[in-house]
């Protein structure tokens, strides 16, 4: 990237051809560049901000495509992005040239190509992992994943691998035991929207969905594990503005927003619906026993917000964030294996609590 406040030039080099599609977002005012799947090979120096632009992030959303999202502080214009064949070396180059503009040009040039964009979206079948028995399943959800990398750690360990490294790792032990399904709605660094991550327990036919995550905020010194179910209104300011921040996934990874559907009034889902979040809480409640017996917990550990993903009507949910990435001793507990084995180990002995429970019931 070259340039200043009022014009910059994007340059990419790729090995091969790529086909590039893009378009525009605004709050904030974002780039959206689409690819075939891609291996980027970017030095984290050449994100930084820097003339227009004042944010790049950049990944996988689904097999075969990739994406880069810039972020600019204002509204901006893309006079012209061309792919070309390199004259002197192997291989292409894109170029995208971007100016600052009105707001009203960005406007017009956004809903422009929103129209024209084949697919803005992530859109693909999930592959049904049909129980073959009758045993319990459990869904487990590792946080963000691709182009969303989540929250930052203080010494750059990003959310979405601790997650995964997490949620792997207890599927292990719940297979170990024998008695359990378990299905991830992701088992490697992808994007997925957090109505596939609810679609995908559904389809499952779980019994329960773990969304794992590890947060972060401006006060360093907050620490400890936090377990979260749903609720219209939060518990707390705390609650809500967690809930906003896991919320966002979607918007980050350049998603427009889409309305939310009106759940039919129906007496019979609506009591689902209530039987469902009772045994919720009654999972989160056995699940901070549990954890309060090896992990620092926050004060109040058992909190209530609105997160999107724990919306599944019939399907118990609850949403673990581990620790705060943004405390150093919290980071350091997350990325060590003795300290996730006893982790793994609490939410194991909670959920044969509760699923024994539900057997007997
Ligand atoms: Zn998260």
């Amino acid at each position: 990237m070259a340039g200043d406040a009022n014009r910059v030039r994007i340059v990419l080099n790729f090995d091969r051809k790529p086909e590039v599609n893009w378009f525009l977002l605004r709050a904030p005012h974002r780039l959206v560049v689409d690819f075939p799947e891609t291996d980027f090979g970017i030095e984290e120096k050449e994100t930084e901000p820097r003339g227009l632009i004042s944010r790049v992030r950049y990944g996988r959303m689904a097999p075969g495509h990739s994406r880069m999202i810039y972020t600019m502080p204002g509204p901006f214009k893309v006079e012209e992005v061309s792919v070309l064949k390199n004259e002197t070396s192997p291989g292409y180059r894109m170029i995208a040239d971007i100016v600052s503009a009105s707001e009203s040009d960005f406007e017009s040039a956004m809903r422009e190509r929103l129209a024209a964009a084949p697919d803005a979206g992530t859109a693909k079948e999930v592959v049904k992992q049909k129980p073959t028995d009758d045993r319990f399943m459990i869904a487990i959800d590792p946080g963000h994943g691709g182009i969303d990398g989540g929250a930052r750690g203080v010494s750059g360990t990003f959310e979405k691998t601790i997650t995964l490294t997490f949620a792997q790792e207890l599927k292990k032990s719940l297979e170990a035991t024998g008695k359990y399904n378990v299905v991830l709605t992701r088992n490697e660094d992808v994007f997925l929207r957090l109505d596939e991550r609810v679609r995908i327990a559904r389809e499952n036919e779980a019994d329960l969905l773990i969304s794992i995550h590890a947060d972060a905020i401006s006060m360093r010194d907050f620490r400890g594990a936090t377990v979260y179910t749903l609720s219209d209104r939060a518990s707390d300011a705390e609650a809500a503005a967690t809930a906003a921040r896991e919320n966002l996934s979607d918007e980050l990874a350049g998603l427009t927003a889409e309305e939310e559907q009106d759940h039919v009034a129906d007496i019979l889902f609506d009591l689902i619906r209530r039987e469902t979040h009772a045994f919720s809480i009654h999972f989160a409640r056995t699940l901070l026993d549990s954890l309060g017996e090896t992990v620092h917990l926050v004060g109040n550990p058992l909190r209530s917000a609105g997160f999107l993903v724990l919306k599944a009507p019939d399907v118990p949910s609850v949403l673990v964030e581990l620790g705060y990435l943004s405390n150093p001793e919290d980071e350091k507990q997350m990325k060590d294996p003795a300290w996730r084995a006893k982790a793994v180990d609490s939410i194991l002995r909670a959920i044969n609590i509760f699923a024994a429970a539900r057997a007997g019931g």
